[in-house]
């Protein structure tokens, strides 16, 4: 498997612009299934992706190039099968649009800074503050716990290969 050259990747250098990579370097940062579900719109199955349970205070970020989505805040048990949120972390941190694909009407969210898919939000979570359910496929954010160094929880997952 081939690696990215650190000074590409977007979530360590705040001045790569992540809409320049190219596939095959986006193949080289991410793991198969972050390329899956980031660049492709890929699906995790149902309760086989990393944040099912809470992982504590902190941050969630987009696995590609590092945007802050979701707070750990803004977490909560939806028994979907994927990490459930009922809002973003900040305005702007989400781009939202539809989608049609699969013969269906879907509210599609994805990370506003390098476009990765992230998943999609349905109104079915009365309990929640907005009513808002964002299903996010685990695979395609990154938890930062709080006080830790961005820069050294990136680095580490990368190295992990994680997925
Ligand atoms: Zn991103």
């Amino acid at each position: 498997m081939s690696t990215l050259d650190p000074s590409r990747d977007p979530a360590l250098n705040p001045g790569v612009n992540p809409a320049e990579l190219s596939a095959a370097e986006w193949r080289a940062l991410l793991s198969p299934m972050e390329f899956s579900v980031l660049r492709q719109s890929g699906t995790e199955r149902a309760g086989t992706g990393p944040y099912l349970d809470d992982p504590g205070p902190g941050a969630f970020h987009c696995v590609g190039c590092g945007q802050r989505l979701y707070g750990a805040v803004h977490k909560f048990h939806s028994g979907c099968g994927w990490p459930s949120f009922f809002d973003e972390i900040a305005p702007g941190a989400l781009s939202v649009h539809t989608d049609v694909s699969f013969g269906m009407i879907r509210t599609e969210m994805r990370c506003a800074r390098c476009g990765g898919h992230l998943g999609h939000i349905f109104d079915d979570a009365p309990r929640t503050p907005t009513g808002q359910r964002h299903c996010v496929n685990g695979a395609a954010i990154l938890h930062v716990p709080e006080g830790a160094s961005v820069a050294e929880v990136f680095a580490a997952h990368r190295a992990s290969g994680r997925g």
